[in-house]
């Protein structure tokens, strides 16, 4: 089983290649029994690489540009579509079963093998529109025919906010009201902007978090790990994240346990 399932990540740049590796480290460190899968584009260093290939079951190199398909030629036209493609491409990893997407920037507190009983698409709401779901976490089936629909959606429609939230929420548009199964609960994509909007129901609900997800253009990997000033609950998320980057990089004593997780 564990060869059929896989969580999937993505690192188009040196920089989210450091979120990756938490991603899968964070993931090790609590068990999972599912392969762990980034995707690369080719720009990403050798040394990158390496070291994500020390932690990933498997690296796959991603190359949008070298596609014959016309249809996607005529996307590549539009830049600001990139990362778009090149996290859709997901659905092409069809020698898996079933995937669950996690961002580059999100960090796991807990085994969420559960996740895998989910069906395509479910995913957590988004805090800024809770009638969108947040295209950080998602459960998904690779397939095909999915990837060339949801390429021929993004040609004919774009995406609404120019990147793959846009574009998935418009292709799957009945997950607001379709089947509540498909609604994950909102701690397995835990935001910091929870926070801010509503802190009693982080206080009350925050301590059950399964993903911790650092959405917005400040990543624990661009700033300093001794950040000061922000709020203490995620201040405790972020020394998590630094602390699991750092067991990665500066030391293997934590290693031995994880690997024999590892199926
Ligand atoms: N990503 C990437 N390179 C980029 C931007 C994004 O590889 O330059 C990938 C990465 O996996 C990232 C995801 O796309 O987590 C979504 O982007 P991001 O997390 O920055 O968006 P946010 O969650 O803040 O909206
Ligand atoms: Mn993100």
């Amino acid at each position: 089983m564990s060869g059929r399932e896989a969580f999937i990540t993505l690192a188009t740049t040196n920089s989210y290649c450091m979120g990756a590796t938490v991603v899968a480290r964070s993931l090790r460190r609590h068990g999972t029994t599912r392969s762990i899968v980034v995707m690369v584009t080719p720009n990403v260093s050798e040394q990158s690489r390496l070291a994500l290939q020390s932690v990933f079951d498997e690296v796959i190199t991603v190359d949008v540009m070298d596609s014959e398909d016309r249809l996607n030629l005529s996307l590549l036209g539009r830049p600001e579509l990139g990362i778009t493609f090149t996290k859709i491409h997901c659905w092409t990893l069809t020698q898996y079963s079933k995937c669950v997407f996690l961002d580059a920037d999100t960090l796991v507190l807990c085994n969420v093998d559960e996740l895998f009983h989910r069906d395509e698409l479910s995913a957590a709401p988004d805090p800024g529109w809770p009638d969108c779901f947040n295209s950080g976490v998602f459960v998904f089936r690779p397939s095909l025919h999915t990837h060339h629909r949801l390429l021929e959606h993004a040609r004919q429609h774009g995406s609404f906010d120019g990147g793959d939230q846009g574009l998935l929420n418009s292709f799957f548009s009945g997950w607001p009201v379709e089947d509540i199964s498909k609604h994950l609960p909102f701690i397995y994509n835990l935001s910091a902007s929870s926070l801010y909007s509503y802190l009693p129901a982080f206080q009350q609900f925050g301590h059950d978090a399964k993903i911790v997800h650092f959405l917005g253009s400040v990543k624990p990997w661009s700033s300093s790990s001794q950040r000061e000033g922000g709020h203490s609950n995620m201040e405790q998320f972020l020394s998590l994240w630094w602390r699991e980057y750092r067991s990665n990089t500066e030391s293997s004593a934590a290693e031995t346990p994880q690997q024999t997780q590892k199926k």
